[in-house]
């Protein structure tokens, strides 16, 4: 998510090896460069290479209807859910996008009613919610969905879609459908977040469409490949249909990398061996949990801000009982504080604002998945933070 309200991070090129005090760390932005490192040591199994020749069609697979997403990446997204155990894929459609940011307005698309001649059907979600669903949904002013707000509030007796984000951006809690109507209700689910390393897997999700990204699964949030799997054809037809009028398909170049570095975290899996490399979700949930047990002790010691606390639970995949450990932090201020934001940027810290997410100043969001030496320096800023 880009948005470069917070203006002196935007465009900052701060350099990462020399931060000092007064450099501004940028934390309101959700880019996932925490897990370079181990893809880093991985580069050789990732290498993909493409010769000038190859992918020129804009066909993939004319037998499927996603015609423009690439059999190998299917197959690879299936073995993935089935390793992970997060999300059922049988008898199921998958529909590639660019990004699950495409999916979510293909998605909207797909169960809005299609005659235009009444009013948008009204689109709600739990504050405090995601920002951008706001911002995808009013940049189109579409005649079909209008942004209705918080779905806790939602009191028209008319149909609605309610977005379902768990676990959520910005607080990482787990979620179901809020909205408390009788009218009739479509429901399209992000998991972009249900995966090990952010949050323990207790139940295989089987949702009607359900929304995903190679964004914050792997981290690799540049090749703008995200997935749905969708329950029903015709749904899964029409989000198809948006992709191709929007952007006519996927690129089939991030595609195969997709395919490939999804292949190398579950031949990992299949092939372990005790003594070779870390697999990546131990990997990606070992470094969670130390930056948050770091990033607990900041809290803790400055006592300006506060931080939630989540349940523990059992994890089917990695059969333990474990923390979530999400990729944001969500903080509000201590009693005597206003505006948590300002709060930040006294120490140099730039997080989003509360406002943006449907709640007030007292709360911001800051990133958790920033490259270690932005993450080590703002956890040493937080803790050196004292109330005025
Ligand atoms: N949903 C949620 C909840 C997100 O946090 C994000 C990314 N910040 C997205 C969707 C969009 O991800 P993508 O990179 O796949 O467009």
């Amino acid at each position: 998510s880009i948005n470069n309200n917070c203006f002196p991070c935007s465009n900052d090129t701060m350099s990462l090896s020399n931060l000092s005090n007064n450099s501004i760390i940028d934390a309101q932005k959700g880019d996932p460069l925490a897990f370079g490192s181990y893809w880093k040591q991985m580069s050789d199994e990732c290498t993909v290479v493409i010769k000038g020749w190859e992918l020129m069609s804009y066909y993939s697979d004319s037998s499927n209807m996603c015609w423009f997403m690439l059999p190998e990446l299917r197959d690879e997204i299936e073995r993935l859910h089935h390793l992970v155990g997060n999300a059922v894929t049988k008898d199921k459609y998958i529909v590639v996008g660019n990004g699950s940011s495409q999916l979510f307005q293909a998605a909207l698309f797909a169960v809005s009613p299609s005659d235009v001649s009444d009013h948008p059907i009204n689109v709600v979600v739990t504050a405090p919610y995601y920002s951008e669903y706001k911002n995808a949904i009013n940049v189109l002013h579409s005649r079909m969905f209008r942004w209705a707000g918080d779905a806790t509030l939602y009191d028209e007796n008319k149909p609605y879609i309610e977005v379902v984000t768990s676990p959520n951006n910005p607080d990482g809690t787990l979620r179901v459908p809020m909205v408390n109507s009788l009218a009739e209700g479509k429901l399209i689910h992000d998991l972009a977040y249900y995966w090990p390393q952010y949050t323990p897997i207790n139940y295989e999700a089987g949702h009607d469409i359900m929304l995903f990204t190679f964004s914050k699964c792997t981290g690799h949030a540049g090749s703008r490949i995200g997935w749905a799997i969708v329950k029903d054809i015709a749904v899964a037809k029409k989000m198809a249909t948006f992709v191709q009028s929007s952007t006519m398909g996927v690129s089939k170049e991030s595609q195969t990398r997709a395919a490939k570095i999804i292949a190398v975290i579950c031949d990992g899996y299949q092939n372990f061996k005790s003594n070779e490399s870390e697999l990546f979700f131990e990997y990606s949930k070992r470094l969670m949990r130390e930056r948050w047990e770091k990033f607990r002790g900041a809290i803790e010691q400055s006592m300006v801000f506060n931080v939630t606390k989540y349940p523990r639970a059992h994890c089917n995949f990695t059969n333990e009982i474990s923390e979530t450990y999400p990729s944001f932090a969500w903080l509000k201020c201590e009693e005597g504080i206003e505006n948590s934001h300002h709060c930040l940027r006294k120490l140099n810290i730039c997080g989003r604002e509360g406002e943006r997410f449907g709640v007030d100043s007292k709360y911001v969001r800051i990133s958790m998945l920033g490259i270690d030496d932005e993450f080590n320096e703002m956890v040493k800023r937080l803790s050196n933070a004292k109330k005025e």
